[in-house]
């Protein structure tokens, strides 16, 4: 017996994880229909208009080769090469991402990414894309969503229904209201995220590093920078709601004033990030762990609705397109019913989910109070060292953002226990003392 491929696929939300999961179910040739709330973003502005960047690294790029994108992807990508550090005293300084040459990540519009999957979705006569489409509600026995559409009601009957419907997912919801006895936790951070512009410079080039992401770390509160392809910023700060440097803080004592105490070299940038500060929400970031992720083959959550994860590793996305690798490969295995595929998906995957959730955690940690901290500067640079000089090594941001095929979960354990190692290393020994041949020895056991 093999899977039945003539069951109707709902999959509600058209973003970065269900879109790259309709095309790559069109090109294997099941019956989609792929729902979305916002209106086709072909056609409008959504966002209000402003540009959103992400960092996409390999475990992205991988999941968009499966489906053929990746040579299109990266045409609109600009490399960043490290972080580039801007200190208290306006100095800065660029801490490459890897020792290795081609091993860069990536700044891409989450617009435009989102345009091209979804055109890219839309070339397959079996996949039906419905834009405007809320979906309010979820009969998880009967396989039924119940959507807003012009102001109407309207009830898609189906087989099967996937929620990639993003953090704050509908289909989880009802899944888990189904399932009371099993877990789910939604763990919100007391800081929350605001979103600003660096314009192009007059003659449209780009007014500070172009390939490399910015970060402004001071302690409690930080702000990054990702170039954008029009010679534009995107800026985000990172602040707590409330307390010292908060969003309450500034919002008495004032932006301006806030830019001019701690990021000097922000200060000729000003007015353009004042009006946006002006403009712009404070978003929240959350971390969402749930399990199980299915029921009775007939629904399955992906994507943020599964793992939302907060976004200091640059990896949401990136696990979110790994989903659909991972799924592609459980397909493969030739289960003989759904529910053993959603199975097998689950159990392969919720460990990985887990654990790039808990290292976006660490990072969080580590960009905010530890990127300017001497000591982890020294491991930074015995990373490099190490790198460059034997290949074979990967650091833990490397393990995650550049071994594609290798398991979050082991780059985990792997890069925590290698930066533990490191750390004390450098406490206790200046860089010329450490023997890298036995260095390597101990680490590669
Ligand atoms: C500030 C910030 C920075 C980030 N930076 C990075 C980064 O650099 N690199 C990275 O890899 N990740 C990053 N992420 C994470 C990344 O944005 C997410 O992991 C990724 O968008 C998840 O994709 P998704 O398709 O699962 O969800 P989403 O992209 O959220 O898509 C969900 C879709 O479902 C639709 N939808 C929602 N509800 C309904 C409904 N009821 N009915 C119909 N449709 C619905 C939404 O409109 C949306 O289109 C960042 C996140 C934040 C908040």
């Amino acid at each position: 017996m093999s899977l039945d491929k003539e069951k109707n696929i709902l999959i509600v939300g058209a973003g970065l994880c269900g879109s790259l999961l309709a095309i790559r179910l069109g090109q294997l040739g099941f019956n989609v229909c792929l729902t979305e709330k916002r209106s086709d973003i072909r056609t409008t502005t959504v966002d209000g208009g402003r540009s959103i960047n992400l960092a996409l690294s390999d475990r992205g790029l991988k999941a968009l080769r499966m489906v053929g994108l990746e040579h299109k992807i990266r045409e609109i990508c600009i490399p960043m090469y490290g972080r580039m550090l801007h200190f208290e005293n306006g100095e800065t300084k660029l801490s490459p991402y890897s020792g290795r040459q081609d091993e860069y990540i990536n700044s891409v519009s989450r617009n435009d990414l989102n345009r091209i999957l979804i055109e890219e979705a839309d070339i397959h006569p079996n996949v039906e894309i419905l834009f405007d489409h809320d979906c309010i509600d979820v009969n998880i026995d009967e396989s039924k969503a119940q959507f807003t559409f012009n102001g109407k009601e309207r009830i898609i009957d189906t087989d099967i229904i996937i929620g990639t419907d993003g953090a704050g997912s509908i289909v989880r919801k009802e899944l888990f209201d189904k399932r009371n006895d099993e877990k789910l936790s939604i763990e919100f951070l007391d800081h929350g995220y605001k979103e600003l512009e660096i314009p192009p410079g007059e003659s449209g080039g780009y007014q500070i590093e172009k390939n490399a992401l910015h970060i402004w770390p001071r302690g409690d509160y930080m702000i990054i920078a990702l170039p954008n392809m029009d010679g534009s910023f995107t800026v985000t700060m990172f602040n707590a709601y409330q307390g010292a440097n908060s969003f309450e803080e500034i919002d008495q004592t004032g932006f301006r004033k806030y830019i001019e105490d701690g990021f000097s070299d922000l200060m000729p940038f000003i007015e353009d990030l004042e009006k946006s500060y002006h403009e712009n929400p404070v978003g929240k970031l959350g971390t969402v762990k749930c399990y199980p992720w299915q029921d009775e083959g007939k629904t399955l959550i992906m994507g943020d609705a599964a793992h939302a994860i907060v976004p200091f590793y640059g990896q949401g996305m990136n696990a979110s397109f790994e989903d659909v690798t991972i799924f592609n490969e459980v397909l493969d295995q030739g289960h003989e019913n759904w529910e053993s595929l959603f199975q097998a998906f689950q159990t392969r995957r919720h460990p990985s989910a887990v654990a790039i959730a808990d290292l976006a955690v660490d990072n969080f940690y580590e960009m905010r109070d530890h990127v300017a901290d001497e000591d982890f500067i020294k491991k930074r640079q015995l990373e490099m060292k190490l790198e460059q000089e034997y290949p074979a090594y990967y650091s833990k941001y490397s393990l995650v953002t550049f071994k594609e095929d290798l398991p979050y979960e082991e780059a985990k354990a792997k890069g925590r226990a290698q930066d533990e190692y490191l750390l004390k290393l450098v406490k206790e020994k200046a860089l010329s003392e450490i023997d890298l041949n036995k260095l390597v020895e101990t680490l590669t056991q």
